[in-house]
């Protein structure tokens, strides 16, 4: 039998509702803080994650799908969404009119992962990118954004550790002392982290392994290296955050895996979800654009979230609250036509004539008799039958029969009537 690929998922009819309801926090919430939506290709040339994710990283060099199309060019089913928004911007040259430029995006990203629970290989984010400011304002409008994201899809239990990481020069100074501490402490380090040493040692800092946290327990803190300009920024950001009613916690550990993030980085985790416990988080990136080859400096902040882990969270929320996981295949509908193969042009007139007010109408597509098609009536808990059989036909009418009351009325076929009772009913 032929299967979906491994790491996919297929969204199943008992399943879209809570991608649905989700969908609709996104186009909502982001035009709230007046962010406009930006819709990218999937796919992209490869170069623009090398130079806008880095090379250095887990996602550039293990988890890219990468091809060669026909014209021999090195294509890359995009792993994220900043890289590509930001191309555009400087594509389109959309900073020119206005000095800021506010964008959301929701979208699939494609990481060759080991597939488990809250980890996919095609899976999506929402998110949003802040381009032109390099004030702190716009870092906590972003973080404020990402947060009231989460409290409208209803996302039960989250926390949200914000940490800055300074400037480049701050981090250096920092890096250094790091590397010592760590190399005096070597040996009870894992060892990807020993690995890492002298390529990221700051990676070390947000490792899941035991041992690591042992030793990072007790490593110099980053905030300590903080210039006065940087801890303010940091202070600001932290001000914004509890005049807006956001709860955070400061983690001088969390660093983030990508390379281009300067000053504030920011994560949103879980409790619910085992190890896949991040939902999402973002950061600074005012280097991107030069690596990107723009010769005019662009600050930026942004963030993503997972959408596959918010969705597993409203699940839970939704079993908890004991709705049908299990939900039938069949869409709610007000109103059945129930009638033989004969009259069928007479279904399909009626049909049209509803649903161009708004109406949703289920006819029979299997020339099945009234008993089949009055059960499908019960499956998609419809409030009206309409009727069309011969002796209704014979004297040009239909009936309309209210499945709640049950009670039958009939109207004239060419009546405005029937739009009427229709919705008397249907609005109970
Ligand atoms: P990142 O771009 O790596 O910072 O990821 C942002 C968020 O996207 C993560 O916190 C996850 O919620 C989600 N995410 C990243 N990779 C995957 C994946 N392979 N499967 C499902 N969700 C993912």
């Amino acid at each position: 039998m032929l299967k979906n690929i491994k790491g996919t998922h297929d969204i199943l009819p008992s399943e879209v509702a809570y991608w649905q309801k989700m969908e609709q926090v996104f186009r909502s919430t982001p035009q709230k803080f007046g962010y406009q939506e930006i819709r990218t290709p999937i796919i992209e040339s490869t170069d623009l994650f090398v130079r806008g994710v880095g090379e250095g990283t887990d996602v550039v060099g293990k988890e890219m799908y990468i091809f060669n199309d026909k014209g021999n060019d090195s294509i890359t089913l995009r792993p994220e969404l900043t890289a590509p928004v930001a191309r555009a911007i400087l594509q389109y040259n959309m900073l020119r009119s206005y000095p800021t430029c506010r964008l959301w995006y929701y979208g699939s990203c494609f990481r060759y992962e080991q597939p488990q629970l809250g980890r996919q290989r095609q899976f999506h984010q929402i998110g949003a990118e802040c381009l032109g400011s390099q004030f702190p304002e716009s870092d906590a409008e972003i973080i404020i954004l990402a947060n009231t994201i989460l409290r409208n899809c209803e996302v039960p239990a989250f926390t949200l550790n914000i940490n800055s990481i300074g400037t480049i020069e701050e981090r250096q100074v920092y890096r250094k002392v790091l590397t010592e501490y760590l190399n005096d402490n070597s040996d009870t380090l894992s060892e990807d982290s020993r690995k890492r040493m002298s390529s990221n040692p700051l990676r070390t800092l947000d490792s899941k392994e035991p041992q690591d946290k042992a030793v990072v327990e007790s490593a110099p803190n980053i905030l300590d290296y903080l210039g006065a300009e940087s801890s303010d920024r940091f202070s600001l950001i932290q001000e914004l955050l509890r005049a807006s009613e956001i709860d955070f916690t400061i983690n001088p550990r969390l660093v983030r895996g990508l390379d281009y993030y300067s000053h504030t980085v920011f994560e949103f985790r879980t409790d619910l979800l085992g190890s896949q416990d991040a939902l999402g988080g973002g950061g600074r990136y005012d280097d991107l654009f030069a690596s990107l080859g723009s010769s005019t400096p662009t600050p930026g902040v942004g963030f993503g979230l997972g959408v596959e882990r918010l969705i597993l969270l409203a699940k839970k929320l939704s079993e908890t609250n004991s709705s049908d996981p299990n939900a039938p295949y069949y869409s709610p509908v007000d109103t059945v036509i129930v009638s033989s193969p004969e009259y069928v042009k007479s279904v399909y007139q009626v049909a049209t004539k509803l649903r161009s007010k708004g109406i949703s109408v289920l006819t029979d597509i299997q020339q099945r008799g009234f008993k089949a098609q009055f059960r499908d009536a019960e499956k998609v808990h419809a409030k009206v039958a309409i009727i069309i059989g011969e002796s209704e036909v014979e004297k040009n009418v239909l009936t309309i029969k209210n499945l709640i009351l049950r009670e039958q009325v009939e109207v004239n076929a060419q009546d405005g009537a029937l739009l009427q009772i229709v919705q008397y009913i249907i609005r109970g």
